[in-house]
């Protein structure tokens, strides 16, 4: 397990990084103060896990946390002194997974990590999230699907349904479902669904990837193969 820390403040670092190894032995601790820092830290470390502090020197915390949110689903946990319910609420809902108010117990984190950590992992994020198959990779974490490094540009929708094909691999998953996942409603005509799975099958097959690793299920639905 990898944790990116973004925090400015060395002390509050050091007890969160005490507790996590504690807690987890084999846990990898990355820290950075400066938020500029983060995409880029992102990019290279691919952390199963963000703390992010709200208040840092040369950044507006919510705006990283909105950036983050552009180019990862890693789960986020913010830290801050600003207690009051608003903040709370615009963390939330800019996409951050919890949020904890300083001071914190180091126990109140643990139990926080794991609960994200858990939740993560349920819906196919964290570090669970890269599936394989031959030279295709989904890593759901970066949402970025590649066909031997190659990057296939799936628009969000095809994401939406592909990704979520691959999380249930082996599994056949019915049309509502998957209506559901990308159109959020099960009114959509089986048709468009046949459409996205079209468009995602022709641009594996262009970037070399095999188009069959999506299967039909005449009357159900489809599934990647497991
Ligand atoms: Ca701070």
């Amino acid at each position: 397990m990898h944790v990116l820390i973004v925090e400015d403040t060395p002390e509050v670092v050091e007890i969160i990084e005490v507790a996590l190894k504690l807690r987890w032995s084999e846990c990898e601790v990355t820290s950075v103060g400066r938020g500029g820092l983060v995409p880029g830290v992102i990019a290279s470390t691919r952390p199963d896990l963000i703390i992010l502090d709200l208040g840092l020197p040369d950044v507006d915390g919510m705006d990283l946390l909105e950036q983050i949110r552009r180019m990862s689903e890693v789960p986020v946990i913010i830290l801050t002194s600003r207690g009051h319910e608003a903040a709370r609420v615009r963390g939330l809902e800019a996409g951050a997974d919890d949020y904890m108010v300083k001071p914190f117990s180091p126990i109140e984190m643990l139990a926080r990590v794991q609960a994200v950590l858990r939740r993560a992992s349920r819906s196919g994020g964290g570090a669970a999230g890269i599936i394989t198959r031959d030279s295709l990779v989904v890593d759901v974490a970066q949402r970025s699907v590649t066909v031997d490094g190659r990057f296939v540009l799936l628009s969000r929708l095809e994401w939406e349904v592909f990704s979520y094909l691959a999380i249930n691999a082996g599994k056949v998953v019915k049309h509502n479902d998957l209506k559901q996942r990308g159109w959020g409603s099960t009114t959509v005509e089986n048709t468009v669904v046949k459409m996205c799975i079209r468009r995602i099958r022709g641009k594996l097959g262009e970037t070399g990837g095999d188009p069959g690793v999506i299967l039909t299920h005449r009357g159900l639905g489809y599934s990647f193969i497991g």
